[in-house]
């Protein structure tokens, strides 16, 4: 097996050129390529000699996606369908705001948590990705920019649950956020998740980035409903450890809320909502439910999302009603599926949404 370099940290990429008989300055040079330089192969590294790049090449993989599709969106969204080595299909949605992008990155391959409302939770888990597909994602994006600067913001709300693949996830952070890999701000990367308490409250202590978590539910029997994962980690032990949770200056928990017409969207919910997260430092953003084909639940009627976000914001939350952008090509939040008609990955190796609860 060749070494997989975007998937190091620092010190193992000098562990790895030392073990290599080369002096320990060619792992800065080597990073910058991938993180700065952003190149797919060793040719690209001109201030390498070529015949030790043809030694690298030897020895080492460049690791990078393959571009199957993109979909641009009425709204400038960008959806990229990206095949991995395996044959498995993952999505990644590149989102213009005003004045930078956004880019949201899947962390999993489908996903095992089973949420009802969420199209990837269809086909259960297929694999974890690898920290060097994770941050792949990012460089790809970013070579497809022309103002690859832009390009500020990372969120996790792509296709799986980041925390079930908790060390690959954490691994990709710090290539993405460190200075000797890709420099993001970690004001500006945000992991969300379902709500996995020990990784949650392992993130806690190993690692600064923004926390988003999916609520979607003000009591223990909807959001088990919604969301099996609440079965194993209740909504009560969820808030204990949000509660717990470190946050760095000024910096807030952002609460994502997907409104479903009828189960979560009444006046007590709104209510219950802010009970539950009384005295933190939350920022709640609701999300009208996203509609795909095969969905057994209704979106909120314009009135419900504005009157629950009145009631939020009566108890001093910030309250923000999020456009799902990228609607019309299934770039939006819960319609990623990495599938496409004739180019369906295989259903092999899938794990069963119901498994993560035993
Ligand atoms: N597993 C992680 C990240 C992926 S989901 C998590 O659960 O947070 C990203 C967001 O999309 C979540 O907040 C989820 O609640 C939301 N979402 C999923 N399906 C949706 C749908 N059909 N409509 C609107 N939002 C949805």
């Amino acid at each position: 097996m060749k070494a997989d370099l975007k998937g190091m940290s620092p010190a193992e990429t000098e562990a790895w050129v030392e073990a290599q008989g080369l002096p320990v300055y060619r792992a800065k040079q080597l990073r910058q390529w991938l993180f700065k330089g952003l190149v797919i192969s060793f040719k690209e590294m001109t201030n390498i000699p070529k015949g030790l790049r043809a030694q690298l090449e030897e020895q080492a993989r460049i690791n990078h996606l393959v571009q199957e599709k993109t979909e641009v969106s009425r709204d400038r969204t960008t959806k990229f369908l990206f095949k991995l080595e395996d044959g498995h299909f993952i999505e990644t949605v590149l989102i213009p705001e005003r004045g930078h992008f956004t880019v949201c990155i899947s962390s999993q391959a489908g996903c095992a948590m089973g949420c009802r409302f969420c199209l990837t939770a269809r086909q259960g888990l297929k694999r974890n990705l690898s920290a060097s597909e994770i941050v792949d994602q990012v460089i790809h994006v970013k070579r497809s920019m022309s103002e690859p600067d832009r390009l500020t913001n990372i969120v996790f709300m792509g296709m799986g649950e980041p925390l079930a693949n908790y060390d690959a996830v954490v691994r990709a952070l710090d290539n993405l956020i460190s200075e000797e890999g890709m420099n993001f701000s970690h004001h500006t990367v945000t992991l969300s998740t379902c709500g996995l308490v020990p990784q949650l409250k392992r993130l806690g202590k190993e690692v600064r980035v923004n926390l988003a978590v999916s609520l979607n539910a003000s009591e223990e029997e909807t959001r088990s409903f919604l969301m099996p994962v609440n079965r194993k980690y209740s909504l009560k032990s969820l808030v204990e450890a949000l509660r717990e949770f470190p946050l760095l200056n000024r910096r807030m928990i952002t609460f994502e809320y997907v409104l479903v017409g009828g189960i979560n969207d009444r006046d007590e919910d709104a209510y219950r909502v802010a009970a539950l997260l009384k005295g933190m430092r939350a920022k709640i953003n609701l999300i009208a439910l996203n509609p795909h084909p095969d969905l057994d639940l209704a979106p909120p009627t314009p009135e419900r999302i504005l009157r629950f976000q009145e009631i939020l914001i009566e108890h001093h939350f910030t309250a923000m009603i999020r456009k799902s952008k990228g609607q019309d090509i299934s770039a939006a939040c819960g319609q990623l599926s990495g599938k496409q008609a004739g180019c369906v990955s295989e259903d092999t190796g899938c794990e069963e949404p119901s498994r993560i609860l035993d």
